[in-house]
C-alpha cells in the first residue's frame, strides 16, 4: 500500500478495506514506495542482521554490519511515518492512517492468537512481545501462523530469564539466557561517564545478572539500593579519588577553532594552555567537575575541595534512574535519609 496505491480508482478493489478505517487498498497494482521499502526490509532482515550476530566474522565486522542494520531500520520506520507529514511531497493521510491500523490490526490478532495457544503476554509495543512460555513450539506455531495469516515475519528476538516491566513508562529491564543485563533505551548512554560511575553501574548490573529466582531477585534490589546508597555517601564525604571522577574526552580541533561554544573539555584544555602546558588537537583532555565558574578544571591542577559533588550526584542520577524506574526504586528514597543526617 502507497501513495497510488491507497484509495485507487478501480471498483473492484473498494471492498479490499484496511481493518477499522475507510480506506481501500488497491489490488491491482503495487505501489513503488512498497517494493522499495519492502527490498531494503530484505536486505536488513536477511543480509545485515543475520551477519550482525555472526560469530564466525571478526568483532568489528560484525559490528559494523549491526550499525547498517540499524540505520536501515531507523529508514524504514520513518518510510510509513512520512507520509503523515504535512511538508512531505506526497502527503497522504490515508497511507498514514492505514499503515498505523494495519500494524494495530496485526499486533492485535496476534496477541490473541498467542492468549489462545495458552501464552502468556506479558507486554507489547507497537512491534514486539514479551511472553511467557515453557514450551517451545508454542512459539513456533506462532510465527507460522502469523505468516501464513498475516504475511508477518515473527522471529524470536531474545530469550529472557527474568524481566522487569516499570508502571509508570514504558521502561524495562531484563536479562537475557545469555547473562546479559538489557534495559530499554540504555544503550549509548554510557559514552563518557567517569570511571567512579560507571564502576558503581557495573556493579549493579552484575548484581542483577546473578539472579536465578524471584526471591533473588528482591535481594538483588536491595542489594542494589545498598550500593546505590554507599556511592552516594562516598561522594558526600569525599572518599574517591579525582582520577576516578574525572572525564576523558579529546580534543578534536584546536581550541580556538571553537568559536559558538566552548565545551567543558576545551575549557580545561584552554585553563591547561594558560598555565603553560602544550596542547594540540587529538589530544586527550582530562578534567573533573569543579564548582567554580568555568565548572572544570584539568585533572592534573584539580583538588578534592574543588569538586562539584552536587554535579557528580546528578550523574550518578541520572546513570541510574532508568534501571531504578524498571525495578521500582525511588533515587530520592535511598539518598533522602542520608541527605538529611548530613544536616544533623
Ligand atoms: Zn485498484
Amino acid at each position: 500500500m502507497r501513495y497510488e496505491t491507497a484509495r485507487c480508482l478501480h471498483p473492484e478493489c473498494r471492498d479490499n478495506v484496511v481493518p477499522e478505517t475507510s480506506h481501500w487498498i488497491c489490488r491491482k497494482r503495487r505501489g513503488i514506495q512498497s517494493e522499495i521499502i519492502g527490498c531494503l526490509r530484505d536486505i536488513r532482515v536477511r543480509w545485515y542482521k543475520p551477519k550482525s550476530s555472526d560469530r564466525s566474522l571478526p568483532e568489528g565486522q560484525r559490528r559494523w554490519y549491526g550499525v547498517v542494520q540499524r540505520a536501515l531500520k531507523v529508514f524504514l520506520n520513518a518510510a510509513y511515518g512520512v507520509f503523515g507529514f504535512e511538508e512531505f511531497p506526497l502527503y497522504c493521510p490515508p497511507v498514514a492512517e492505514s499503515t498505523a491500523a494495519i500494524a494495530r490490526y496485526a499486533f492485535k490478532k496476534t496477541v490473541e492468537k498467542a492468549r489462545e495457544l495458552g501464552v502468556k503476554v506479558l507486554y507489547g509495543d507497537t512491534d514486539s512481545l514479551f511472553i511467557k512460555t515453557e514450551d517451545e513450539e508454542v512459539i513456533n506455531e506462532l510465527v507460522a501462523w502469523a505468516k501464513k495469516e498475516l504475511k508477518l515475519d515473527l522471529e524470536l528476538d531474545k530469550r529472557y530469564r527474568y524481566v522487569v516491566f516499570s508502571q509508570r513508562k514504558k521502561n524495562y529491564l531484563g536479562v537475557t539466557d545469555k547473562g546479559v543485563v538489557d534495559v530499554k533505551g540504555l544503550t549509548g548512554k554510557k559514552a563518557h561517564i567517569p570511571k567512579f560511575i560507571k564502576d558503581a553501574f557495573e556493579e549493579m548490573l552484575n548484581i542483577l545478572r546473578e539472579v536465578k529466582s524471584e526471591e533473588e531477585f528482591e535481594k538483588a534490589k536491595r542489594r542494589s539500593e545498598e550500593l546505590i546508597r554507599s556511592k552516594y555517601q562516598a561522594l558526600k564525604r569525599g572518599e574517591y579519588s579525582l582520577e576516578d571522577l574525572s572525564f576523558r574526552v579529546m580534543l578534536s580541533k584546536s581550541v580556538e577553532r571553537y568559536v559558538k561554544t566552548t565545551p567543558p573539555h576545551v575549557k580545561a584544555a584552554k585553563k591547561l594552555i594558560n598555565r603553560g602546558v602544550a596542547v594540540v588537537p587529538g589530544d586527550i583532555i582530562t578534567y573533573v567537575k569543579t564548582r567554580d565558574s568555568d565548572g572544570v578544571e584539568p585533572l592534573e591542577f584539580a583538588r578534592k575541595d574543588q569538586v562539584d559533588v552536587d554535579k557528580y550526584i546528578e550523574y550518578l542520577t541520572s546513570t541510574f534512574e532508568q534501571v531504578l524506574d524498571a525495578l521500582g526504586i525511588d533515587f530520592n528514597k535511598i539518598t533522602g535519609v542520608t541527605s538529611l543526617e548530613y544536616f544533623m
